[in-house]
């Protein structure tokens, strides 16, 4: 989608610091880090949100979620556990219209978030 920072991202438009990609997912290092770890995931396809997903991207899902315990077990992540999440809106503070979900560990972390 044309404007869209997380899809000029993915395309290589914009330069970041790309921990994992394939035909469907890519990952990235967050630029404003809250974890010692912050790493954000997002399907290369452009969807806003995860309020606009369909059934036919369940297995774009599986995707996201298996590549980020796969990078959060190559970060040694395993054992002291990690946070997987995404926002959705003004409320909880959605700032990209791209949907993306940050895999966050390397610290302990308040529930519920503030
Ligand atoms: P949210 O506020 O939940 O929509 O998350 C957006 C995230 O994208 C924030 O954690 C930002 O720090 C991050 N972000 C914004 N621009 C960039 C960028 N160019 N490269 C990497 N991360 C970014
Ligand atoms: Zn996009």
């Amino acid at each position: 989608m044309d404007d869209c920072l997380f899809c000029k991202i993915a395309a290589g438009q914009i330069p970041s610091k790309i921990v994992y990609q394939d035909e469907d997912v890519v990952a990235f290092e967050d630029i404003n880090p809250q974890a010692p770890y912050h790493i954000l995931l997002i399907p290369r396809r452009h969807i806003a949100s995860m309020a606009d997903l369909t059934e036919e991207d369940g297995t774009l899902l599986v995707r996201l979620f298996m590549v980020a315990a796969k990078l959060a077990h190559k970060l040694g992540l395993d054992e002291r556990g990690y946070r997987f999440v995404t926002n959705v809106g003004p409320d909880a503070g959605q700032s990209v219209l791209h949907l993306h979900s940050p895999l966050l560990g390397g610290r302990r972390f308040a529930w519920p978030p503030g």
